[in-house]
């Protein structure tokens, strides 16, 4: 699901061994509601194998130690791990070879007392080896309910008489309680909220901060004191749906949150990323999380920061929203099966906000699904890529299950209307120079544009134009800004105001990297007198080698 590649974060971690850092060090800051999680690494490999019970699989000399392998498919079920702490989830994650064409498929129950055990259930593949920094693959975390005991199983599936070789199996479990969390009304589906305003697009959104849901910000960096994953801004270009392939059936809003808790320490910690990969998440009850942690350090900083990078669907974190809903949409008891009920609106409350303030467009003017081509951080193009995508769509995963699928038609159809409290005049960009869309360092850009007619009460009064441009090496995760940022250290887009007679601009970029041009109409309401943006903003994206 992350874009970096292993590589990537070998070359980070040396950096940040060698003390080079693009930001002072900033010093974590104790929540308010911090959730004690503990959490185990159970190992199997080598000699405890030898333990547990085979099927056509024998154990042989591999790389580095010994490996479990199968001559034409078979099963292996490990003996019981013990944790010596009850948990509430268990994440599998595992080191293995796993020729084209073969698989190794992942079930594993659980026990508070080691007789008496949980059906089997699947633990689904999440991330693949070069997606995080540890290497392995992770599957989801599976709900253990206080469990002890933990045990797995593993089909292995050859391929033309090539099989997977399994080297190490962890069972990481974490206990995430459902600590009491001081609830803001009677309700105790309801999470305490705060409201966060955009000054850029004048929208507001209500969610519950990550020192609300209990974020131990202590996650976020190092022994010594060193944020793990900083923060990068790179304007979305896209809103992508995710689910959590967690269990559904949490029971109120204290658990909803242990939840978001325990998949925190699961990226965080486990898989090392230093964060959680969403900027938002959303619960059945409709209470609405903030992700990524953004702007600022501790008290005063920014509430869900606009554009901040995060890791939810490798390739496409530069550049896109990725917001997840908690649960599994591909399980019967999925609570969100239309477009209505709590889960759908905070969808949609977040869609609307997160749209509204990158000036995204939902729907074209025909009422089809807007899209464009995407510029992935590897410099490679995804050619119509919807505006409003599920995760599936641009990565080989289930997620977001085809229920949520079916309903990203009524999404896009709902987040254009909450759009519509302002004009949706939008900006559509003409006359692009060079052609195509990649060009060379000191090739002049050129761009002109033209509004669409202002609806009736709104005056076109003028434009605001970015020429957004940065650098990704393709062996670090981190960027260097180029043009269009302001000069902070942790920047902003700058936007550039024109009067409405000005439809065109050329620049020349000095250095290589990705440059997207970004033009929004400013309109004043004629009843008001306030000045407003349109919705959509023209957009186009260069690569410059
Ligand atoms: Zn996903």
């Amino acid at each position: 699901m992350y874009h970096p590649t292993r590589r990537e974060f070998l070359v980070r971690s040396a950096l940040l061994a060698a003390g080079v850092s693009t930001l002072p060090l900033l010093r974590p800051t104790t929540s308010t509601a911090q959730g004690a999680i503990r959490a185990e690494d159970l190992v199997d490999a080598g000699e405890s194998f030898g333990r547990g019970t085979g099927r056509g699989v024998t154990q042989g000399a591999a790389p580095g130690g010994t490996a479990l392998r199968a001559a034409r498919g078979g099963a292996f079920t490990s003996r019981v791990l013990q944790s010596s702490i009850g948990f509430t989830h268990v994440g599998l994650h595992w080191s293995a070879a796993v020729p084209s064409q073969a698989e190794l498929v992942f079930e594993l129950r659980t026990s508070q007392d080691g007789s008496s055990w949980s059906p089997w259930s699947a633990a689904r593949l999440q991330r693949l080896p070069e997606e995080t920094q540890v290497g392995d693959y992770f599957a989801s975390l599976v709900y253990a309910g206080g469990a002890r005991f933990v045990q797995y199983r593993a089909t292995f599936q050859t391929a033309g008489g090539a099989s997977p070789s399994l080297r190490r199996v962890t069972a990481t479990v974490i206990d995430s309680p459902a600590t009491t969390i001081s609830l803001s009304s009677a309700a105790t589906d309801q999470l305490p909220a705060q409201s966060v305003s955009d000054a850029d697009s004048g929208r507001d959104l209500t969610v519950t901060s990550r020192e609300q849901w209990g974020a131990n910000e202590k996650q976020r960096f190092s022994r010594r004191n060193k944020e793990l994953w900083a923060e990068m801004f790179v304007p979305a270009k896209k809103l992508i749906v995710h689910h959590t392939a967690t269990r559904n059936d949490y029971a109120d809003a204290a658990e909803a949150a242990a939840e978001v808790r325990a998949i925190y320490y699961y990226h965080a910690v486990t898989q090392r990323w230093g964060d959680i990969g969403y900027a938002a998440l959303v619960d059945r009850f409709g209470n609405l999380y903030e992700g990524r942690h953004g702007r600022g350090e501790g008290t005063g900083r920014e509430y869900l920061s606009a554009g901040v990078v995060a890791g939810h669907d490798t390739g496409y974190n530069y550049g896109s929203a990725g917001v997840a809903l908690l649960g599994d949409a591909t399980q019967g008891n999925w609570p969100m099966t239309a477009d209505n009920g709590p889960m759908w609106d905070a969808l949609v409350r977040f869609g609307v906000f997160e749209a509204g303030r990158h000036y995204l467009r939902p729907l074209n003017a025909d009422g089809t699904a807007a899209s464009s081509s995407f510029l992935r951080s590897d410099n490679v193009w995804t050619a119509s890529m919807r505006n409003v995508s599920g995760h599936k769509e641009t990565n080989s995963t289930a997620c977001p299950g085809e229920t949520v699928m079916a309903l990203l038609d009524e999404l896009q159809s709902a987040v254009h209307s909450g759009l519509a409290d302002t004009s949706r005049t939008g900006v559509t960009l003409t006359n692009v120079r060079p052609g195509g869309r990649e060009t060379r360092v000191g090739t002049t850009i050129a761009y002109e544009w033209v509004a669409e007619q202002p609806e009736g009460g709104w005056t076109l009064v003028g434009y605001e134009y970015c020429a957004e441009g940065w650098y990704k090496p393709a062996n670090n995760i981190n960027i260097t800004y180029l043009s269009g940022y302001t000069s902070e250290a942790q920047p902003r887009q700058a936007w550039t105001r024109v009067g409405a007679q000005t439809t065109s601009r050329s620049f020349t970029p000095t250095k290589a990297g990705q440059y997207t041009f970004h033009v929004r109409a400013v309109l004043r309401n004629d009843t008001t007198g306030t000045e407003r943006r349109g919705a959509y903003a023209g957009r186009h994206t260069y690569l410059v080698k």
